[in-house]
């Protein structure tokens, strides 16, 4: 079968991700052990490599039990309970959160010292339950509201002043439609234009990237939340998109004669990962 394979020069890990990654690496360089607070990343094939290296994944609850150790604090960030914590047991803190993350944080905390003596509230475009968006709303003592959707928007409380800022890694256009509707209804809210210029540069080359080859496969972890805001977004553009973890999945049948193909994947999404799966393509080309 002919074949013309592309991989997406922009895909590949953000920032944050290959700070975390090399930190935890340059770690394990010297140690047979670390521990990471949460998925240092979204990405099963990525997170076998690590593992095998000795980086261990723990829950919040595991980390209660630790005591004189070393965490790791991914990318995402963590709320300020957990830095209380790591304090408390005596644990040393290797802190990944993002440079971007960091400001975001700090933005929010301080957004919502100037507005609660007003009644303000502090509104996040997020998904509830994401690790980024807790640390978020960790800056708030818990008080910060969290919408996932713009239907969701309804239920900000708009009879008080309203401060919106975005988890990082959402979509641009949807965050737009909610700043609208948020305007809408109070003139006076702040809205913060807080998703990562590395997201929202992604998001425009994607969608060129996309309709620009006739197949994509799209690789990413099932988990990663801009995974599945990057794959929906190729696919409203070309229906024959394919999102996948690895090339044991690749179904032949997704391809014809001269097709263009084009490799792409999240924030999360290793360069070595979209190798593989061309490495494998070409293997069919041949056959
Ligand atoms: S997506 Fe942007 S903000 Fe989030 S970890 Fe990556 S570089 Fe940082």
């Amino acid at each position: 079968m002919n074949l013309t394979i592309e991989i997406d020069p922009r895909s590949g890990f953000c920032n944050g991700v290959v700070r975390a990654v090399q930190q935890a690496e340059n770690y394990l360089q010297y140690s047979s052990r670390l521990y990471s607070l949460g998925a240092i990343v979204h990405n099963t094939e990525e997170l076998e490599r690590l593992k095998k290296k000795g980086l261990e994944i723990l829950s919040i609850s595991d980390v209660e039990k630790l005591h004189d150790d070393v965490i790791l604090v991914r990318a995402h960030g963590e709320p300020p309970s957990t830095y209380a914590l790591a304090r408390r047991n005596g644990l040393q803190v290797i802190d990944c959160t993002c440079p971007v993350v960091l400001k975001l944080q700090q933005r929010v905390r301080e957004t919502w010292e100037r507005l609660r003596p007003s009644g303000g509230q502090v509104v996040i475009f997020g998904k509830k339950g994401h690790a980024e968006v807790n640390g978020l709303v960790g800056q708030t003592d818990g008080e910060a509201l969290v919408i996932g959707s713009e239907a969701e928007a309804a239920s900000i409380d708009f009879s008080r002043p309203v401060a919106l800022f975005s988890q990082t890694t959402k979509d641009p256009d949807e965050y737009a439609r909610v700043a609208a509707y948020v305007h809408s209804r109070r003139p006076d809210a702040e809205v913060y234009d807080t998703i990562c210029r590395q997201v929202a540069q992604r998001h425009k080359s994607l969608v060129s990237f996309a309709e620009s080859h006739s197949v994509i496969l799209f690789v990413s972890g099932r988990e990663s939340s801009n995974g599945k805001v990057l794959f929906a977004l190729c696919r409203s553009v070309n229906a024959r998109s394919y999102w996948l973890e690895n090339a044991s999945q690749i179904d032949q049948s997704w391809f014809r004669d001269g097709d263009r193909v084009g490799i792409c994947g999240a924030t999360s999404t290793p360069k070595w990962q979209l190798e593989e799966i061309f490495i494998y393509l070409q293997a069919i080309t041949r056959s």
